[in-house]
Parts: structure tokens; sequence; C-alpha cells
């Protein structure tokens, strides 16, 4: 009883801790300094000197592939600031190429999944991760994020998912059993690539052995860029599949 009234007490003097994410903005504490993506300044195109300063080829003339660059800050001095959009997942992979500080490249994309209904059961792949993007994932289980009052549930078990959401690289001996995963989620399903690695290979692209993408061993249908990606990204990116994410509350 006791620890009971200790808990209202603490309720009530310090509020509700949750992060408000989606319903506001996120906060800067929930974004780190290389949590957002990088973007040229004062221009769309970055030149050849941050070109030349990218250690995975990430930065052409003419844009930045989000899905190839792991947030390594070389190109800061060549003129590239941690300016993008925190909800940066796209429904297409060509779209992180196009990323801007304005609204983010939806009108493009392919709308939610509307079979998917308003909660999500969530599987985690780990198909080869340097485990920095599974804490980030985890982190949505945790007291602050608190992913469940927004209808996101972590499964044990593929057969109950409805989202199989992959981090890492994948490795020859994760291909098999990410199919098989795959293939057991019941269905409606969708898969979200957390990170560079899934995405492009991220810091490991070109090593021997490793798949080059999640691409072309299962059909992906949300990527977010990042290295890791924010907690509130993540939430992003899940958030686009049932259409309940920021902006399609009109919150940007
Ligand atoms: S932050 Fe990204 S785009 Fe910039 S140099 Fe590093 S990997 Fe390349
Ligand atoms: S994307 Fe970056 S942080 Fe995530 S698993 Fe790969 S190397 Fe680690």
């Amino acid at each position: 009883m006791i620890v009971v009234a200790s808990w209202l007490e603490q309720s009530m003097t310090r509020g509700i801790l949750t992060s408000r994410y989606p319903k506001e903005a996120a906060s800067d504490d929930e974004v780190p300094p290389t949590g957002r993506p990088p973007l040229p300044v004062g221009g769309p195109a970055p030149g050849p000197r941050a070109r030349d300063s990218c250690p995975v080829g990430a930065i052409s003339d003419t844009e930045v592939d989000q899905g190839k660059c792991i947030r390594c800050a070389r190109c800061v001095a060549a003129g590239l600031t941690f300016t993008g959009p925190v909800e940066a997942a796209t429904r297409s992979r060509s779209d992180l190429m196009r990323l801007s500080d304005g609204p983010a490249p939806s009108p493009g994309s392919p709308p939610p999944l509307a079979s998917l209904g308003r909660s999500l059961h969530v599987f985690l792949v780990d198909v080869g991760s340097c485990n920095a993007c599974n804490l980030e994932v985890l982190a949505l289980a945790n007291p602050y994020y608190d992913a469940q009052r927004l209808g996101i549930f972590f499964t044990n078990s593929p057969r109950h998912a409805d989202v199989l959401l992959v981090v890492g690289v994948p490795t020859p001996e994760m291909v098999e059993p990410l199919r098989r995963a795959y293939e057991a989620l019941p269905g409606p399903k969708a898969v979200v690539a957390v990170g560079a690695c899934p995405i492009s290979g991220g810091a490991f692209a070109g090593v021997r052995d490793l798949a080059p993408s999640l691409e072309g061993i299962v059909p992906v249908d949300v990527f977010l860029p990042g290295c890791p990606p924010p907690p509130v990204a993540i939430l992003d990116a899940l958030l686009k599949l049932n259409g309940r994410d920021r902006a399609a509350r009109g919150g940007r």
C-alpha cells in the first residue's frame, strides 16, 4: 500500500514522461546529432569535394544516397549538414536519393498498406548487425517510447506477426532463416529494412559472401536509412505501414 502511494505521488509530481511522438514532433533529445540524413548546405548539389570525402560512395555530384550513408560525418567539412527529416523512411528505394529538408518524398510513393490494421505485431530479425540497430529497436519497448501505446507489439514468433523488422547486412547463414521467417508470417505482411546495412550493405558493402541488400531475398515495403536510425525514426517507419505516421496525421 505504501509502495502504491509512493508511485502515485511520483506520477502526480513528475507528470507524463513518455515520449509525445508522433503526436508532437520529435524533440532534440530524441534525435542524436547524426540522427537526421545529411544534406548539402545551400543547394541540392553536394559537389566533388563532398563526393570524395564519403567512404561508402553515398555522394555523387548531384545527390546523396541516404540508403548507403553510414552517418560518419566526414562530409560535414565539405559542406553537408545533418538536417534532413527525422522521418526519413520511404516506401521505395529510389526515394532515398531524393530526401530533402522539405516534406517527405511521399507523393509518388505507394500508399499505406490498407490491409494492415491499426495494430502491428512485429517480429525482429537480426541478419548480421553490429547490434546498434538492435538496441534502437529494442528501445521502443521501454517505458519512454512505449510502442504499445501506438498499437505496436513485438512477438516472439513470425507466425504471430504482420511485420518483419530486419536489421543488419544479410550474412550467408541468415539468408535461408530470413526467407523461412518471411514465409511463416501469415499475411497480410510487410517488411521494414532498418538501417543502411539491409538497404545497401552500409559499411560492409562489397564484403565477400554478404548479400548486397535485403531486396532480392524478401520484398521490402519500407526503407529506413540511418546507422543506426533513432527510435522515433523506427516508430515512423512502422506507422507508415498503416498510415498512422506523423505526416498522415497532418503533423508536418
Ligand atoms: S555522413 Fe554519409 S554521406 Fe556523409 S561522408 Fe559519411 S557516409 Fe558519406
Ligand atoms: S546500419 Fe549501422 S548501426 Fe545498424 S547494424 Fe548496420 S552498421 Fe550497425
